[in-house]
């Protein structure tokens, strides 16, 4: 970006790679940041059976290559660094990289997505990477036919589970209520396969080992009752906060602490957009993600029309 970009779209999940092809065809000059790291929450997601249009299973590494493809051939920048700062409280709007570079913008658009929630335990930091992992599709090929655990009970972990059975001789599932959130289309997977036990109404409260996870200390929430099983692996499936490291102070967010937006996608600052997981309350899917990708394209276009 060698000028003032009209369109900084930082984040390259499906909110930011669908804003950018919606900004391009609205004649907008277009750069999307997307980290270098697996940030979206699609490429840790071996299977997609819901993005419409795609009737049998897409891998979301394949569904976010073909989403870049589109942004890229629609015009956009796809820039691979990491926006570290966003000056948002003046105009133009300026972006730092992890490079140390600077970029201007006309119009910002936030899709950061929501990165991976802990636990809280102390045990949890002393073995990331050594056991424990936020992304079996990534870190699951270390653990075939060894033991491991998944941690939640929402779509994520059921689908970490699912995946993970494939790979590894047995898993736990560990979550802290009575019923999962995911959807009944998993749990009825779930319940079919033979290597997966369900273990309900508790949670970890340790996490032990050597150089790396050896085993786990599980409480049953009911009973008060807390017992060790043996695991070589841990994967945290927990949820996700929204990722507003970078806009904080600047934007106001909801008490939820995503981004407050109005139906547009439009933030307390105008000119500055927000879109996906960052600032879903509720439904965050890819196509919702997709959907007010879009959205925040055509109000940023609108936007700028004003200036
Ligand atoms: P989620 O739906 O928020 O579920 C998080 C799970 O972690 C819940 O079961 C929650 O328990 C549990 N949890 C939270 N904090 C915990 C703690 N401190 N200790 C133990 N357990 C804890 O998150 P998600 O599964 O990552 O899904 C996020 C969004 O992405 C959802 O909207 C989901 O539908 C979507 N998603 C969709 C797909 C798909 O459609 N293919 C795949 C993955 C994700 P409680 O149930 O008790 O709250």
């Amino acid at each position: 970006m060698n000028e003032i970009t009209d369109a900084a779209i930082i984040g390259g999940g499906p909110a930011g790679l669908t804003a950018a092809v919606y900004a391009r065809r609205a004649g907008l000059s277009t750069t999307v940041f997307s980290s270098p790291e697996p940030g979206s929450q699609l490429l840790k997601t071996e299977s997609i059976e819901n993005y419409p249009g795609f009737p049998e299973p897409v891998s979301g590494y394949d569904l976010l290559d073909n989403m870049q493809k589109q942004a890229s051939g629609a015009g956009a920048e796809i820039i691979e660094e990491t926006v570290i700062e966003a000056e948002l409280k003046k105009t133009p709007f300026s972006l730092k990289t992890d490079s140390g570079k600077n970029f201007m913008a006309r119009t910002v658009i936030i899709a950061t997505g929501a990165v991976p929630r802990s636990l809280g335990l102390d045990s949890e930091k002393k073995f990331a990477g050594k056991g424990v992992s936020s992304c079996a599709v990534c870190d699951g090929f270390f653990f075939r036919g060894k033991t491991v655990t998944v941690a939640g009970g929402g779509d994520t972990a059921l689908g970490e589970a699912l995946y993970l059975a494939k790979i590894a001789a047995k898993v736990y599932l560990v979550h802290r209520r009575n019923e999962f959130r995911g959807t009944e289309s998993l749990q009825k997977r779930i319940h079919a396969v033979a290597n997966i036990e369900t273990i309900m109404n508790s949670v970890i409260t340790e996490i032990d080992g050597g150089k790396k996870v050896e085993s786990i200390a599980i409480k049953n929430n009911v009973t008060g009752e807390t017992r060790m099983i043996k695991t070589d692996g841990v994967f945290i499936a927990a949820g996700q906060r929204p990722a507003t490291g970078i806009v904080a102070g600047q934007l106001q967010l909801d008490s939820t602490g995503i981004i407050s937006v109005d139906a547009q996608g439009r933030t307390s600052v105008p000119g500055v957009f927000a879109a996906g997981d960052v600032a879903e309350p509720v439904c965050r899917q890819a196509v919702t993600a997709a959907a007010s990708g879009a959205r925040a394209a055509l109000a940023a276009a609108d936007y700028l029309k004003t200036l």
